[in-house]
Parts: C-alpha cells; sequence; structure tokens
C-alpha cells in the first residue's frame, strides 16, 4: 500500500488528447512493468508485472469526488506508473462510474491486456489508451525495456484481444524516437501491426519532454505528419495544448503535483490548473529559488520537475 493519506488525484492537467484531465495515481512513483527511454518520470525504479491493491479503492474515488468541481473534461487513470498493476481498478473505474458521467480513460502500456483479469478490471472504461512504440521484440526492449517476463508477440496479441472484447473506444499511441523508430520502414511496420489491432484512432506522438535517457530525441512536426498518412485509418499527431490562462490564483499544493507527475512548461502549469500565464511563473519561480522545482531544458524548451521525483531518481540510481 502507498503509505499514509496521499495526494492521489492531481490537476486537471493539460492532456495533448484528452482536454483537461483530472489525473489519477492508482500506483506509487514509477511502479511500471516497462523502462521506457523516454519516459518523462525517469527511470523504473520498481519493475514488476505483479499486480497488487497498492491504494484502497475507496480512498481514490473518495478523493475524485472532492475534485469533481474542477469539471474536467476526463478522468484519467495514468500519473506516476502503470495503472493496470493496480488489481483493483475495475472497482476504483466502478466507483467513479457511480458518481459522475464525466467519461473515464485509461492510459496504459498495454502490456498485461493479455490478462482476462485485467481485460475485465478495464470493461466499464469509457476509452482505453494503450501505447505501441516498436514494431518487433528487439527494438521493444531498446525503446521500451520491459520486465523479463513479456514477450513482444503476447503484447501485441493482449492488444488484439482486447479490442475485440471491449466495448468503448481504443486509442492507440504510437511514440516515434528519431533515427530509431522515427524512420519510414519502421513507421511502416508500426502501421501493419497499428491494423491488426484495429482502435478507433491512432495517434502518433513524439519525445516533447525530458526523456529518461538522453540520447533519445524528438521526431520533427513535419516528419510526424508524414509519418501520420502511413497509418490506415491516418493517425493523427497529437499537437502540444496550447496556452489557455485563466485568472484563479495558484495552489502551491496543486502544482508540486501536477508536477511530481510530469514535467511541464509555464503554458502547461496555465492552461492545467486554469490559471494566468503570469501567476503560474510567478509561482514556479518562488518554487525554484525554494529547492521545490527544477528547471530543466529540453529541446529549446523550458520544463518544470518537482525536486523530490529528481532526488527519488537519484536516490534510486545510488542504491
Ligand atoms: S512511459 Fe509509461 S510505460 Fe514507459 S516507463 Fe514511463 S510510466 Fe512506464
Amino acid at each position: 500500500m502507498l503509505e499514509g493519506r496521499q495526494q492521489l488525484v492531481y490537476g486537471p492537467v493539460p492532456s495533448r488528447r484528452l482536454g483537461r484531465s483530472l489525473g489519477v495515481d492508482l500506483v506509487p512513483l514509477k511502479t511500471c512493468s516497462y523502462d521506457c527511454v523516454y519516459c518523462q518520470l525517469g527511470r523504473t525504479t520498481r519493475k514488476t508485472v505483479r499486480r497488487q491493491r497498492w491504494v484502497d479503492p475507496s480512498d481514490v474515488v473518495a478523493q475524485v469526488r472532492a475534485r469533481l468541481e474542477s469539471e474536467p473534461d476526463v478522468i484519467a487513470l495514468a500519473g506516476s506508473g502503470e495503472p493496470t498493476l493496480h488489481a483493483g481498478i475495475g472497482d476504483v473505474i466502478a466507483g467513479i462510474k457511480r458518481l459522475t458521467d464525466i467519461p473515464v480513460a485509461v492510459i496504459t502500456n498495454g502490456s498485461l491486456l493479455g490478462r482476462p483479469a485485467v481485460r475485465r478490471g478495464l470493461a466499464d472504461a469509457d476509452i482505453v489508451l494503450p501505447s505501441l512504440d516498436a514494431p518487433d521484440d528487439s527494438l521493444f526492449r531498446l525503446i521500451n525495456r520491459p520486465h523479463s517476463t513479456l514477450r513482444f508477440d503476447d503484447v501485441v496479441d493482449g492488444m488484439i484481444t482486447f479490442r475485440k472484447g471491449y466495448r468503448g473506444q481504443v486509442w492507440l499511441e504510437v511514440m516515434l524516437l528519431a533515427d530509431v523508430t522515427g524512420i519510414a520502414s519502421e513507421v511502416e511496420r508500426l502501421a501493419e501491426l497499428a491494423a491488426r489491432i484495429a482502435p478507433e484512432r491512432i495517434q502518433l506522438n513524439t519525445a516533447v519532454r525530458p526523456p529518461a535517457e538522453s540520447f533519445v530525441a524528438p521526431v520533427s512536426a513535419g516528419s510526424l505528419q508524414a509519418f501520420a498518412r502511413l497509418f490506415a485509418p491516418h493517425a493523427e499527431v497529437i499537437a502540444d495544448t496550447a496556452p489557455a490562462g485563466g485568472d484563479r490564483v495558484a495552489a502551491r499544493a496543486d502544482i508540486l503535483a501536477l508536477l511530481s507527475r510530469r514535467p511541464c512548461t509555464v503554458a502547461d502549469i496555465a492552461a492545467g490548473l486554469g490559471i494566468h500565464h503570469g501567476e503560474a511563473l510567478k509561482a514556479v519561480t518562488a518554487l525554484v529559488t525554494e529547492g521545490a522545482l527544477e528547471l530543466h531544458s529540453h529541446e529549446d524548451r523550458s520544463f518544470y520537475v518537482a525536486a523530490s521525483v529528481t532526488v527519488e531518481n537519484r536516490d534510486e540510481e545510488r542504491s
């Protein structure tokens, strides 16, 4: 179990795929079946395929209820690890569905969809967003660095089986990395696999946020548009969320909760928390001065990250 009374719900955050998304964290930071080279949360510190009740589903549902007044577009089970590693994910989804009609989405790496219990747990979600980043086993190992028990063919077969039995929408994310999978021959192979999975939508992404490994580089916007046409149906390129600042005063706890899940620009923070750009800038500048946030540069853009995340990752590397 997670210790103490943790903040399990954060945002709404500006999701590039879902709009204003109320994030729900079901597993501890970097508890995942993968260790993706592009992960924006750094290296995986607990690589596992063992499902547990990391947190009480009724606590999660109570925290969601308390945040519904923020009027998110969607409630997304995602956060700081792989949400299907929570053995009670079905109870969480059922509890949220009893509270609200706001759609529930699950952002998953898809690695456990071959398991009947995982498919049953996701049955009542409105949208499931799995990832497909590699066209074969060797690139799967290079990019996703999966748990040793996971086989690429089984993961793809699991996604196909899930799609056949699931009533909701499946939106497949394909993450392309420059000079690795961001080349036409690899994209064509990914497109063939995506057609077999047969999702409602295919969404192309690239490493726009600071990655776990420094050799990871994003594919250019022009190349992404060209690659999108290789998919049938054509893939969408996920555009960066535009800033849309409001006038709510930034709550320090909200900013820290948001930035402990994902690195954000000032524009992301303003859009996600519904605050003015200047207010967001003022708040993060103060938090950097205090040492609670760090500023990282990636591809000529400035991202803020909670210092607790980088410290946790450094500690894990040392141990
Ligand atoms: S990107 Fe997602 S699937 Fe990959 S290591 Fe990070 S949390 Fe896990």
